[in-house]
């Protein structure tokens, strides 16, 4: 009988040139960390990887945003061989379960009060971009219009609806908006008037007879633009598209796939706000490391049908046992709390370091989800990218 052979996890810088060989010649030309992070994961704890090849990794990247805390962190590992060990089924498609029932729990332990008292929950396919198509259909079936809003800057995924909502593909169902930003205002003004301006030409394309713009399905908005270069939405910024969208009928999507559990030092980054959206798309730290990804929504928008957003892996046991874990933990140990007293220090002394520095840019962001906006120093900049008059360069 032949031996299955495990890969040795001894360090080799043999082995690990080999694996990066074999992936480069093997895997598609769309990989894409793989090729800037030529590393061979092996083992990791909390903030640290160790490759194949004996070296120590510090992980910056966290999943991409994934690990609200660090990599295999005890009890999201205790809560994983609890269910190992238990004998439950792997995989049971959309089924009831004890371990989806006290990760529905827990995640309505922490959703905002609206939501948590009458909200329903999908469970969608395992990805961000999965439940973003779901909301997409979710509103659309439930206003029967088309249309959507979306901002520029805006990343939803990578799936055919997500690309569109991203502007990454042409759409005519996607109407782009401007994100108020600071230091790149569309407006070359920045601050509480740019995002006023911003405010006013939504409410404009929404109410001119003449925009070409007809009344869309819902808007959808990161609270925090991530992929988008760490830009906070101003609160009352985002308090006018709560506005503007109710009295308008039109649900609005958060997108909080990767502001979620925490990160930007309140649970859920509405909070900072006090908005209640309609419908928020959840994924990446709620499955605890896990593949999981959720949609929660007012119950009224409940109107598709038994069928409607099918799919064989909606159950992943094991994401929800260490999802459930993961939000207990951070809820129960205020890490929301900490990411937010945490997040003034570092960026305190990161826009210390901005006044020194002409390489950098701008430092902005919420809790512990911040940007660095390296730029090229005065002198060496093209015209296009300096920023506007009247902002710190
Ligand atoms: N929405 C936001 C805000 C994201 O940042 C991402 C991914 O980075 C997605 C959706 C898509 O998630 P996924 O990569 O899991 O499909």
């Amino acid at each position: 009988m032949a031996l299955t052979q495990l890969p040795s996890t001894e360090p080799s810088v043999a082995a690990h040139e080999g694996i990066l060989r074999r992936q480069s010649s093997r895997e598609s030309a769309a990989r894409t960390y793989a090729r800037s992070l030529p590393i061979v994961p092996v083992r990791a704890r909390g903030l640290t990887i160790e490759g194949a090849d004996g070296r120590r990794y510090l992980d910056c990247l966290s999943g991409a945003g994934s690990l609200a805390l660090g990599h295999n962190h005890p009890v999201v590992l205790e809560a994983i061989r609890s269910v190992l060990d238990s004998g439950a089924p792997l995989h049971v498609l959309d089924l009831a379960t004890p371990v989806k029932d006290a990760f529905t729990d827990e995640l309505f332990a922490t959703l905002p009060r609206e939501l948590a008292e009458s909200g329903r929950v999908q469970f969608c396919g395992p990805a961000g971009t999965d439940a973003v198509e779901a909301a997409f259909k979710l509103v659309r079936t439930a206003t029967g219009r088309e249309g959507l809003l979306a901002f520029t800057g805006a990343y939803h995924g990578m799936t055919e609806g997500a690309l569109a909502a991203s502007g990454a593909a042409p759409s005519v169902r996607v109407t782009r908006l401007p994100y108020p930003q600071d230091y790149r205002c569309p407006f070359g003004v920045g601050g509480e008037n740019g995002a006023r301006l911003a405010a006013r030409w939504t409410e404009s394309l929404l109410d001119d007879p003449k925009s070409g713009v007809r009344r869309p399905a819902a808007m959808i908005v990161e609270p925090v633009q991530g992929e988008g270069g760490v830009l906070p939405a101003p609160d009352g910024w985002l308090r006018r598209m709560r506005a503007l969208t109710a009295a308008r009928s039109i649900p609005l999507i958060a997108d909080e796939v990767q502001t979620g559990v925490g990160r930007t030092g309140a649970f859920w980054a509405v909070e900072h706000s006090g908005i209640v959206p309609d419908v928020m798309v959840l994924s990446k730290a709620i499955g605890g490391s896990l593949p999981l990804a959720v949609i929660v929504y007012r119950g009224d928008l409940d109107t598709w049908q038994p069928g409607d957003h099918a799919g064989t892996f909606r159950g992943n046991q094991l994401a929800m046992a260490a999802g459930a874990a993961t939000l207990r933990h951070v809820r129960e140990n205020g890490l929301a709390e900490r990411a937010a007293s945490l997040g003034v220090r570092m960026l305190d002394r990161l826009l210390r370091l901005a006044g020194e520095y002409d390489c950098i840019g701008e430092v902005r962001g919420a809790g512990l989800m911040i940007g660095i906006e390296f730029v090229a120093p005065e002198g060496e900049r093209s015209e296009r990218e300096r920023p506007e008059d009247g902002r710190r360069s």
